[in-house]
């Protein structure tokens, strides 16, 4: 438990933004590196986590507390926040309220917020983003172990000989977690990876099988594979025999669903076939899955028919072999721990156990303790528009834009009663409606704990000083609970205390019954919690942890349940097509953070659709395109033809606010659907109709000001450089009128416009230069095809100047025409690689010793494999 002594002037900390949970050594002069000795990431770090250092000085924090728009002492805003929750409850009654937390919370801020909400307010109205992500995996682990438990490790995914990847870009979204099965595999090339999703993904580049399957028959498809595996004699029978329930009804709804697998996946047989063979023929086998199967309407039937895939082989708990559910957010599964989803208890206790909810009132000193699960995050909102809930404390999280059916949700908000939002970021699309507003610290000042997704907690330490008057989460929690009476309660005096009773919650009453224990760390001083290693869970203050959970059997509920599960169609011949939302390489969810480090914004610089090209509907590449959803909410984004979409589906990133692209959001085209099991949203399907977006003009300003996203009907801002601005624009006015609007509002003191017009053509081009080098840029035109923006940026960026034809052709006089960037650690663009490829770089390593591209964080690997493919050298 010893820690491993910093290098000089750098904090062992721990990386905010996905579930891999990485280890990283910062300092506050911006110097940011992997941690070397962290068993998640073992020094390497993904493109998000290289940019943690440009990340320290966030425009835009909130840095006093505010009481209905002015600034406020933090006593008077914590008065306030305790009134309206009094209020509120004298009200409506104890359920009159509820709070929204994150998976971005520390554990300890997150314990502090179930314990007010479930101990002292009484109220089970306790729900996480986190039920956005994954609380399906959730539901299926109880259904199939008898308790919330990954089984697996990242080591196993080196160690297995098939990979299954359902439902998750790996590639993109736990970069990290890829590399580490990139470099197994180039060390044991034998070991097959199979993709299973709708979309070739960038994790499907270099993969062995891909099965674009159709979307919601996950579990057709598993159900298949459950069938093949008994029919061929891969059964367990002692494993099944000794340790499982449930075989014969699991069997029969499994293979009533095989019989028809492949119209039901849409697969083509011999994919199916092979899939099925390599399944039954490989004993180390790993499924991970993630938001792709967990965002569904069906997301906690597809996570048992994996699980029960796995049961039947005797496959989970051995090295190499297991099912692995992913998480999205940093803290999710400490969130989980602590209870902090509306339907659990603290410390993995249920309301349904008989005794449990007494260890929790007992532990807490909680008389009041809910008397049962609250409203999950759908209703939760719903009951807000309803004024069934008088107050709500939303926690750092961006609900108006990550909720489905975005438009009720901001409706809710708008109308809600008394509205608190706690939050480091000022400008996020929810804190617009808030009454209270309360200053929360960032990543770099924070202190705690986070558990990743093979269950290991690791310490995030603070490195900087608070901004302004921001506290912690923690402390905002206990100081509510204390103007509310229960002061003695809620009297930590550091996380460290918040952390010893939380392990120590884990202990009671568990003599092995509970998987989740670390009341073996509930003794720790706070000098061994600053001092932590990155420790997995189970720590049983008695007796030995199991080295792996449930090889041997074991499970919480005595047996594991295989769960019959079958596949529900879903309507597709409305002439519509289903959205799949998802997330992009370099960009964390509603981009408060990412979106302000230019390097990031390079390789995805606004909202893009993608659509196969047969989908298209007619219209171009690169042209703008509507989608229209759930009661007529559209979103409008830059179509790509994208021939690894699956027929039938569109792809749009979730990303995009009313701050930077607010016609783009497209979780309002999402209806409010959800799992009936775990309560998650069906994100991922989505009938949306597909048409043209015609305006009157397309254009782009690059200037060294943000004009905002209101400067036109359509605009879609990123920030490009060090204070340069890229805005994306169309409109509906005539062409003329609206550059010279949009003209002036640039300052034009000691400036002055070079133009380059051609009414006829509707072409109306302007650079404004002050002493020879250019401020600004605005490009209209009739057509959607206009120069590439990169150049002009980054001219604007380094203070660089150009012959005036060439800025009005947004183009260098000579060199090659610019392209998007593709590797963000080295800046090197798409066409560099493609260069390099056809001089005759024929692998990964060649075009990085050609161009640096793919040789610092990696994260672009894939898309060089793919290029690799597409690409033929030039020969010589
Ligand atoms: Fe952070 Fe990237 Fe590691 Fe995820 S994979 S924890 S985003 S560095």
């Amino acid at each position: 438990m010893d820690a491993l002594p910093s290098p000089p002037g750098l904090t062992r900390t721990t990386c905010p933004y996905c579930g891999v949970g990485c280890g990283v050594l910062a300092a506050p002069d911006g110097r940011v590196a992997g941690d070397p000795d962290h068993p998640a990431n073992r020094g390497r770090l993904c493109s998000k986590g290289t940019a943690l250092g440009e990340t320290l000085d966030l425009p835009g924090r909130l840095l006093h507390p505010e009481v209905r728009g002015k600034r406020a002492s933090w006593d008077a805003a914590l008065d306030a926040v305790a009134e309206g929750f009094r209020r509120a409850q004298a009200e409506l009654g104890r359920d009159g309220v509820a709070l929204y937390v994150s998976g971005q919370l520390l554990t300890e801020d997150y314990y502090a917020a179930n314990k007010l909400a479930k101990g002292f307010l009484g109220t089970g109205n306790i729900d996480s983003n986190s039920r956005l992500c994954m609380a399906s995996a959730v539901a299926a682990h109880r259904r199939a172990f008898g308790e919330d438990v990954v089984p697996g490790i990242y080591e196993d995914l080196e160690a297995a000989d098939l990979i299954v990847l359902v439902g998750s870009n790996l590639a993109w979204c736990h970069p990290v977690l890829f590399q580490r099965i990139a470099a197994a595999r180039a060390q044991r090339p034998s070991t097959r990876l199979v993709i299973v999703d709708p979309r070739r993904t960038s994790s499907a580049e270099g993969a062995d099988l891909h099965l674009a399957i159709r979307p919601g028959s996950d579990v057709a498809l598993f159900n298949a594979l459950l069938a093949h595996l008994d029919a061929g004699g891969f059964r367990d029978p002692a494993f099944v025999e000794a340790h499982t329930e449930g075989l014969d009804a699991t069997l029969a709804a499994a293979r009533a669903d095989a019989a028809d697998a492949t119209a039901r996946t849409g697969l083509d047989p011999a994919d199916l076939a092979t899939f099925l063979n390599w399944f039954a023929s490989t004993p180390r086998v790993v499924t991970l899955w993630s938001q792709g199967i967990n965002q569904s309407e069906t997301g906690t039937d597809g996570a048992n028919a994996i699980i029960n895939a796995h049961l039947l082989t005797g496959r989970i708990g051995k090295a190499g072999a297991g099912p692995f559910s992913i998480t999205g957010q940093p803290n999710a599964m400490g969130g989980r721990e602590v209870g902090a989803l509306a339907n659990i208890l603290a410390g993995h206790l249920d309301w349904s156990v008989p005794g449990e909810a007494d260890l929790v009132r007992t532990h807490w000193n909680a008389p009041n303790l809910a008397a049962g699960p609250g409203l999950k995050a759908v209703d939760l909102f719903r009951a807000v528009s309803a004024g069934w809930i008088g107050a709500l404390w939303v926690m750092a999280t961006n609900p108006a834009v990550s909720m489905p059916d975005g438009e009720a949700v901001r409706n809710a908000l708008a109308r809600a009663r008394f509205l608190v939002v706690s939050d480091c970021m000022a400008t996020t699309d929810t804190m617009p409606h808030a009454h209270v507003r309360l200053p929360a610290l960032g990543w770099a000042e924070k202190s705690g704990t986070v558990t990743n997704s093979e269950r290991v907690i690791s310490r995030q330490r603070g490195f900087m000083r608070p901004a302004g008057e921001a506290r912690p989460d923690w402390w905002i929690i206990a100081e509510v609970a204390a103007r509310l009476g229960w002061g003695a309660d809620f009297a930590w005096n550091g996380p460290a205390a918040i952390f010893r009773e939380h392990a120590a919650l884990t202990g009671l009453g568990n003599g092995g019954q509970r998987a989740f224990d670390i009341s073996g760390l509930a003794g720790m001083t706070d000098a061994e919690y600053d001092a932590m290693v990155p420790t997995r869970w189970p720590v049983p203050a008695a007796g030995a942890a199991p080295a792996r959970f449930f090889g041997n059997g074991a499970f919480p509920a005595g047996r594991a349940r295989l769960v019959p599960v079958s596949h529900r169609a879903r309507a597709e011949d409305d002439g519509r097509l289903t959205l799949l939302t998802g997330r992009l390489r370099d960009q964390w969810h509603t981009m408060t953070r990412t979106g302000g480090v230019p390097r990031l914004m390079a390789h995805a610089p606004e909202p893009v659709l993608a659509v196969h090209p047969a989908d298209a509907r007619g219209i171009e590449d690169g042209a703008l395109a509507r989608i229209a959803g759930h009661e007529g909410a559209s979103a409008v984004l830059r179509l790509r033809h994208d021939a690894g979409q699956r027929r039938g589906t569109v792809f749009a990133p979730m990303h995009w606010t009313a701050q930077a692209a607010p016609a783009a959001r497209v979780n309002g085209t999402v209806p409010p659907a959800f799992d009936p099991v775990s309560g998650q949203p069906a994100l991922k399907s989505a009938r949306v109709a597909l048409s043209a977006f015609t305006p009157a003009w397309h254009g782009f300003l690059v200037a060294r000001r943000d004009l905002g996203p209101g400067i036109a009907d359509w605009a879609a801002v990123a920030l490009a450089g060090e204070n340069v601005w890229r805005h994306e624009l169309a409109g509906a006015e005539a062409p003329a009128e609206a550059f010279a609007r949009i003209a002036a509002l640039l300052p034009v003191e000691g400036a002055e416009w070079a133009r380059l017009e051609d009414p006829a053509a509707g072409l109306y081009r302007g650079v404004l230069l002050r002493g020879g080098r250019a401020e600004a840029a605005l490009f209209l035109g009739a057509q959607h095809r206009l120069p590439p923006r990169d150049w002009l940026a980054g001219l604007l960026a380094s203070g660089g100047s150009a012959p005036v034809g060439a800025l009005l052709a947004g183009r260098p006089a000579d060199g090659p025409p610019p392209s998007p960037t593709l590797c963000v650690c080295h800046g090197v663009s798409q066409e560099a690689v493609r260069g390099a490829i056809r001089g005759g770089a024929c692998s990964l390593a060649a075009v990085g010793e050609a161009t640096r591209a793919g040789t610092g964080c990696g994260s672009c690997r894939p898309e060089i494999a793919a290029l690799l493919a597409a690409v033929e050298p030039v020969p010589v």
